[in-house]
């Protein structure tokens, strides 16, 4: 059986795990401060925050900003329901819009359409790994129109005095638009680090900051480091110094920090990214386009334009004109061929929970569109050139025997 996206766990990994059990330090500390600096440098942006999760990133971050009851945050209808979720947790509500036919990523028609004075923030996900046109969003938040709409009810909010773009950026680390990373690209951007992300640390995330003047992204990245552990005002490195054992409880903060061990893992993936792990995924990716390429009822994700490239997270093939249903059957003869794959996502609208509060998929017609015709093939690491022919041939005779007996 080919799987879908197992990690690749090597005696590099293990070795750097051993250290980190061995040192004597095996939660928050050396390894995740030193993983911090090397995902700023690496996406060229101010400060860096680990945390256990992209969905803790995600909601801290809207939390830190004030989003409650009364605000309003787009999210796309096409996401992984964390993007989603988070929202909930804030008793914000939560403003689904429709993607792009062609990228999957939000649309830029949709969000103006969506954005009322009680808009605080909006959530666009870098889907499959290809970068948003953060140009645009950027530009519509700054626009005068659209900032005379906004009401500050915190000293956040009054200090940025416009809709904060909070990316979920869980699938493109390593990706880039104008030649920029994914990280520097707008105001707050998340990674997730879970098992099957590009980039993995068992499970993590982290917040990259690069907020305007006239905030201080050191001194946010500070007081977020105490509001994801517990709001203590010292943690627990810090307490270990002689003599500095008291601590002082500033709010009634979270609890998400990311361990020294996962940062380890973190370290090892970051230090051979761009020679091992992107080279390899791009590979595997344009190879499946080469050979997909060739069929009429294959339509491609797009990899690369004039100004993006993707992080190749996902490889999001769409098969032309079939329902439903007809993808439901091909999958499945793909999975007798002993191929897994996999459908990104079941839109958020479509789920149980966010149909019972009142959302409808038919609101969301391209969403819709996109899912009913998606199959993620697998992407990963030792994914070697013998099983992509495997899976594209596994690809290629069950659309061919679905759509014949139309
Ligand atoms: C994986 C994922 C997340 C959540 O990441 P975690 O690190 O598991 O919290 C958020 N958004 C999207 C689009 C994802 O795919």
């Amino acid at each position: 059986m080919i799987k879908f996206s197992p990690p690749h766990i090597d005696q590099a990994i293990i070795d750097e795990v051993v250290n980190a059990l061995k040192s004597g330090w095996i939660t928050t500390g050396p390894r995740t401060k030193q993983f911090e600096k090397d995902i700023a440098a690496y996406c060229k942006a101010p400060n860096v925050l680990c945390l256990n999760s992209a969905t803790a990133g995600l909601e801290i971050i809207l939390r830190w900003f004030g989003v409650g009851p009364n605000d309003e945050v787009i999210v796309p209808a096409y996401t992984y329901c964390a993007t989603a979720n988070v929202v909930m947790h804030c008793g914000a509500k939560l403003v689904f819009v429709d993607v792009n036919q062609n990228d999957f990523n939000i649309s830029f028609e949709q969000i103006k359409k969506a954005i009322t004075p009680n808009t605080k923030v909006i959530m666009p996900v870098d889907f499959a790994g290809l970068p948003c046109n953060y140009n645009e969003l950027n530009d519509l938040v700054k626009s005068a129109e659209i900032k005379s709409l906004f009401k500050a009810n915190t000293t956040e909010q009054e200090k940025l005095g416009r809709i904060l773009i909070l990316s979920d950026a869980a699938h493109s680390f390593g990706a880039t638009f104008n030649g920029k990373n994914t990280g520097a690209l707008c105001d707050i951007a998340v990674f997730s680090f879970h098992a099957v992300k590009n980039l993995t640390t068992s499970e993590g995330g982290a917040v990259v900051f690069n907020l305007p003047e006239p905030f201080n992204n050191l001194d946010i990245y500070n007081a977020l480091c105490i509001k994801t552990l517990h709001g203590q005002n010292k943690d627990a490195l810090a307490k270990t110094q002689k003599g500095n054992w008291k601590y002082d409880i500033v709010e009634p903060g979270y609890k998400c920090n990311m361990t020294d061990i996962s940062a380890a893992i973190g370290l090892v993936e970051l230090a051979r990214y761009d020679s091992m792990i992107l080279p390899k995924r791009k590979h595997i990716c344009e190879t499946y386009s080469k050979i997909l390429g060739q069929h009429e009822w294959a339509q491609l994700p797009i990899l690369k334009d004039d100004q993006r490239e993707t992080s190749y997270h996902l490889y999001p093939l769409r098969i032309k004109n079939i329902t439903e249903q007809q993808r439901d059957a091909i999958m499945q003869k793909i999975f007798d061929a002993d191929v897994s794959v996999n459908v990104h996502f079941i839109p958020v609208p479509m789920t149980s929970y966010y149909k019972s509060i009142g959302y409808n998929i038919a609101n969301y017609p391209v969403t819709y569109k996109n899912f009913s015709c998606e199959i993620s093939l697998p992407v990963f690491i030792d994914l070697t050139d013998q099983e992509i022919i495997t899976v594209t041939n596994a690809v290629i005779s069950a659309v061919e025997s679905i759509i014949q007996t139309n």
